[in-house]
Order: structure tokens, then sequence, then C-alpha cells
């Protein structure tokens, strides 16, 4: 783990890249701003989690380390063991941002496992038009793990785009924050709810509907050998929709249950 701190005292606010070896971005966004961000106010943390995994570009060395917080200081597995010293490093941040990449199509999006008035500032700060609220879904994740802290998708894995808009989008979150001058533009942002996911079988795995994208009742949103998923739910959408993002799911299944307004 590396950890870099700009300023002093509060807030302390963190952005943590890295979480996931074979997503490059984060790491290049941190790198970016430790050698641009000029602090107005507080602690600006910058965290890049596993280094391992990303020096041999793969999602983790001996677990998903986004599997298994808040992890065991004394386990063997490498990623175990670092939950727990990641936790430690950021516990008591007023606001996290944890940066991932994907497989699946744009937009970019934000999750949030609790919607705190923090999250709510955080999210509606963002150039995000959507944000998942996972809170029903797992509680291994470091958004479940310390309150305040929202994850941002910020593209394609090994995009360019993906770095370009991470950085517009976390110096946004660091001026919600106070950390760098100026205001943000806030907006409105819709929330869809996950509950479940999309198990993925053998053979060749294919997609037919992209994330937020209504799938029809009847409608079948992905199969392979061993699944056909037909949605029979009204109003399903898929979150983190990809036919090889991950090893065991399509995606999630999700619903539009709301919008986030703007703090007042
Ligand atoms: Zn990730």
């Amino acid at each position: 783990m590396r950890l870099i701190e700009r300023g002093s005292g509060s807030p302390r606010i963190a952005v943590v890249g890295g979480i996931h070896g074979d997503e490059p971005a984060g790491e290049r966004i941190v790198d970016r701003l430790a050698d641009t961000a000029t602090v107005e106010d507080g602690t600006l943390q910058l965290v890049v989690a596993n280094e391992p995994a990303l020096a041999a570009g793969a999602r983790y060395t001996e677990t998903d380390l986004n599997r298994t917080f808040p992890g065991d200081i004394d386990a063997d597995e490498y990623e175990r063991a670092l939950a727990p010293r990641l936790v430690s490093v950021l516990e008591g941040a007023d606001a996290i941002l944890a940066l991932h990449t994907s497989q699946s199509a744009p937009p970019p999006f934000a999750i949030y496992s609790e919607l705190t008035e923090t999250v709510r500032r955080s999210v509606t700060g963002m150039p995000v038009e959507y944000v998942v609220d996972a809170g029903s879904l797992r509680d291994t994740t470091l958004d479940s793990t310390l309150p305040n802290t929202i994850s941002l998708e910020t593209g394609k894995q090994g995009s360019t785009d993906a770095v370009e808009f991470g950085l517009e989008a976390t110096r946004d979150f660091l001026r919600v924050h106070g950390i760098l001058a100026g205001e943000p533009t806030y907006t409105e942002t819709t929330v869809a709810t996950v509950d479940e996911e999309v198990p993925k079988g053998s053979g060749r795995p294919e997609v037919f509907y992209e994330n937020f994208e209504e799938i029809p009742e009847g409608e079948v949103f992905a199969r392979d050998e061993e699944y056909t998923h037909r949605v029979t739910a009204p109003g399903t959408v898929p979150v983190l929709a990809s036919e090889h993002g991950y090893e065991d799911i399509f995606g999630l299944y999700g619903r539009i249950t709301g919008t986030i307004e703007p703090p007042s």
C-alpha cells in the first residue's frame, strides 16, 4: 500500500486507487493528483491499495480485496491481510472516494451502500447521471465497511477516457469537500437500487442490454450454455453488465428507485 498525504488538519478526505490491480486508471489518477493538487484546506489522503496486483496486472494476487473487508490482519492471503491495513489508514476520514473501472459500457456512475448527507453531497457534486444503491447487496466492499464512502466507476478498464473522466470527477469530489478551491456544479442524480447478482456459467456469454437500459418484461438480458436470463419483473435495469468482465456474473439486476437531490 502506498500513502501520500497533502495538507493538514480537518477535514480529512481520501481518494483510493488500485483496489483492483487490473484497473490502472485509479493509480494514474492518484499519481496525477499527487503531482498537481494544491490543497486549499484540510488533509488529502491519496492511497494506492494493492501494489502487487497492479504490478501483476491482475485483479488480485490471492483473493478479491473488495470482497474481503473488513479482512483479517493474521490471514495468509495477501488481500485478506491488506484489508484491515487499508481500513486503519482510512478510518475516521470525513469522506472517501474509491476509484474503479469495468468492462461494461459507459456511462460512468457512482455506488454507495448507505446514503448519508456526505454521500449525497459527494454524488450530486460529481458529473454522474446515475448512482447505484448497493446497500442490500453485500457487506464485504470498502463502501459498505467505512461510512461516507462512495465508489466511482470511471469508465472502461484500461482506457484513457477512464483516467481523464476519473480525474475530473475526483477533482469535483475534492471541491465538494473543500480540499480543492472552487465550487462544483451540483445536479440531481438518478438512483438504481441493485439487489440481485445475475450468475454466469460456461460457454460463450452474450449480453443484450447496457447499464441502466430498461429491459422489457419477457426479454432475455443475457445467456450462455448454462443460463438464459429472461426478465420477469417490470422496470429491471442491468448494472455492471458485461460479457467478459467477471468470471461468475453477467452483472446485477436493479431498478430505478428515485433521485438524489443536491444539498439545499
Ligand atoms: Zn474495481
